[in-house]
């Protein structure tokens, strides 16, 4: 534990979403105050990522958070590509990278039960301040310090910090606050996911947890969360957001891909647009950026969630030695190391499974298929295409670039 800290103004982190969490648990574990602003008024328990990789396990494992949060999913150690209606299916086993990781497989978890459990543990954190309720509308920085003006309702509170990581989310406020651009694309097809509660491993032969399938002309995944299946697809483009989700359309078109085994229990229904953007820098002087604020992709293979992760953990790594009188220069280096995965790996790597996923040409369905009957055939490239999906390789390129 440090010695340095509690005589020293407390980091700020803005939002309370997995990124900033997880910041707030590994600085508190070091001995560091934080204070965490959260504008909502309870952490956010809505249908986002539901997989953690395995190199996103070992990284909790740090702060004994995987043993639990394993414990409220369902662990998928083989998983696969699959053609509807037929019994052809590519399937992946992260069995083979079992000397690399405590974790072979992918955890199918809603990121809410993270989000809770931290909160729950740090709850008793002398050295956490959780502001619940608390919206950061402003910043400005100068010297030594950044000042952070937080509102709740009426109340306003302007605090100091030497340091503020900024972990607001995809939409966030102190991106914008500063003017920073945040350039990309947005990809042409928009995503649904529907959260049913039904026995589907009971009624289609060969499916497995993790489960991405081609139809004749589209796509969909199936992800098993103990009883539930987020079932994922792109709608119609015919139709509006609302006629997508209303009740008959998705029972409809659940109907036309598993006839005759509905009407089902639809626990949620979620429309999305997806977004590939990066900022410049994820280091403006004394404010940090990590996760959804830095960076966004493609949801396609789940490394959304899983790469902020990431990012929160090379970034308190950098922040630690700062805080004990390091030259701050290291930061860039956080910049430098996490930028280039958001870019060059997750970004590349979703956006390709993205393409992959949607691809109705029959000829490039061909290659794309043969080409994973090889991967999958050969033990030493399918434990080359997994370094990559389980997010091992991109930890491992990260600790090189200087
Ligand atoms: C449908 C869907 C499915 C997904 N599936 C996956 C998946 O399987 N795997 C994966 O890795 N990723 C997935 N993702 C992406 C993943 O959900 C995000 O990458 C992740 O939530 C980012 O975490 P974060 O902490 O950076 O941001 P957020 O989770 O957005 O948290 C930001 C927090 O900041 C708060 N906040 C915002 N502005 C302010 C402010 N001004 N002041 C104070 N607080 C503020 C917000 O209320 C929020 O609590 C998915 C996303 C979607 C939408």
């Amino acid at each position: 534990m440090s010695v340095s800290t509690n005589t020293q103004p407390p980091i700020i982190i803005a939002g309370a979403g997995p990124v900033g969490l997880f910041c707030a648990m590994l600085l508190t574990r070091a001995g560091h105050r934080v204070v965490v602003l959260e504008q909502n008024t309870e952490v956010a328990e809505d249908m986002r990522a539901s997989t953690f990789h395995p190199a996103t396990l070992d990284l909790l494992d740090r702060c004994d958070l995987s043993d639990e949060l394993v414990s409220r999913g369902t662990s998928a150690r083989r998983w696969q590509y699959m053609i509807h209606g037929t019994d052809q299916r590519a399937v992946f086993d992260l069995g083979v990278l079992s000397d690399l990781t405590r974790h072979p497989y992918r955890l199918q978890c809603e990121q809410f039960h993270l989000t809770r459990m931290v909160v729950e543990r740090i709850a008793d954190e002398p050295l956490c301040d959780l502001r619940m309720g608390w919206k950061v509308v402003s910043v400005e920085q100068g010297g030594d310090i950044v000042k952070v003006r937080a509102t709740r309702g009426d109340e306003a509170v302007t605090l100091e910090t030497p340091w503020l990581i900024a972990a607001d989310g995809g939409r966030s406020t102190i991106r914008k606050h500063l003017g920073l651009s945040f350039e990309g694309s947005v990809f042409p097809k928009t995503s649904i996911t529907l959260v049913l509660r039904f026995p589907l491993e009971e009624h289609i032969p060969g499916l497995l947890g993790v489960s991405y399938v081609w139809t004749d002309e589209a796509h969909y995944s199936l992800m098993q969360i103990r009883d539930l299946w987020r079932f994922s697809y792109s709608p119609n483009p015919d139709q509006t957001v609302e006629e997508a989700l209303s009740e008959p359309v998705a029972q409809a078109n659940l109907a036309s891909v598993f006839p005759g085994l509905g009407p089902f229990e639809l626990l949620q229904r979620n429309h999305y647009t997806l977004h590939q953007r990066c900022l410049e820098s994820f280091r403006v002087g004394r404010i940090l950026f990590a996760g959804d604020s830095a960076h966004l992709n493609s949801p396609a293979g789940g490394m959304g969630m899983n790469s902020g992760l990431h990012d929160a953990a090379c970034l308190i790594e950098h922040l630690l030695p700062v805080l004990e009188g390091h030259s701050d220069d290291l930061l860039d280096r956080y910049d430098r190391r996490r930028r280039t995965i958001a870019l060059e790996e997750v970004q590349r790597l979703s956006a390709r499974n993205y393409r992959k996923h949607r691809e109705t040409d029959p000829e490039k369905r061909k290659l794309i298929w043969r080409e994973f009957r090889a991967i999958t055939g050969d033990r030493e490239r399918m434990r080359e295409f997994l370094l990559n999906s389980s997010m091992i390789r991109s930890r491992q390129r990260e600790a090189e670039i200087q």
